[in-house]
């Protein structure tokens, strides 16, 4: 019994773990749809550039990057 409720323990642990890898690949910053001077509103991935245009992931107005 003490070993089943061990193993328990170990799943969930690595279960938090493999959450909170994930949760902080989603709200990593640094990518170019958060950095260029333009930016898509939906930080679509792969978006962004130094000029204005359209998000070529949602085709939303590129809005300028206020934060840069
Ligand atoms: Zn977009």
């Amino acid at each position: 019994m003490n070993n089943f409720k061990l193993l328990a323990m170990l799943c969930i642990v690595m279960g938090f773990s493999s959450c909170r890898t994930s949760t902080k690949d989603h709200t990593n910053k640094t990518g170019k749809e958060y950095t260029s001077a333009y930016i898509c509103p939906m930080h679509c991935e792969g978006s962004g550039a130094e000029v204005p245009g359209l998000c070529p992931v949602c085709g939303m107005d590129y809005i300028k990057n206020d934060k840069k």
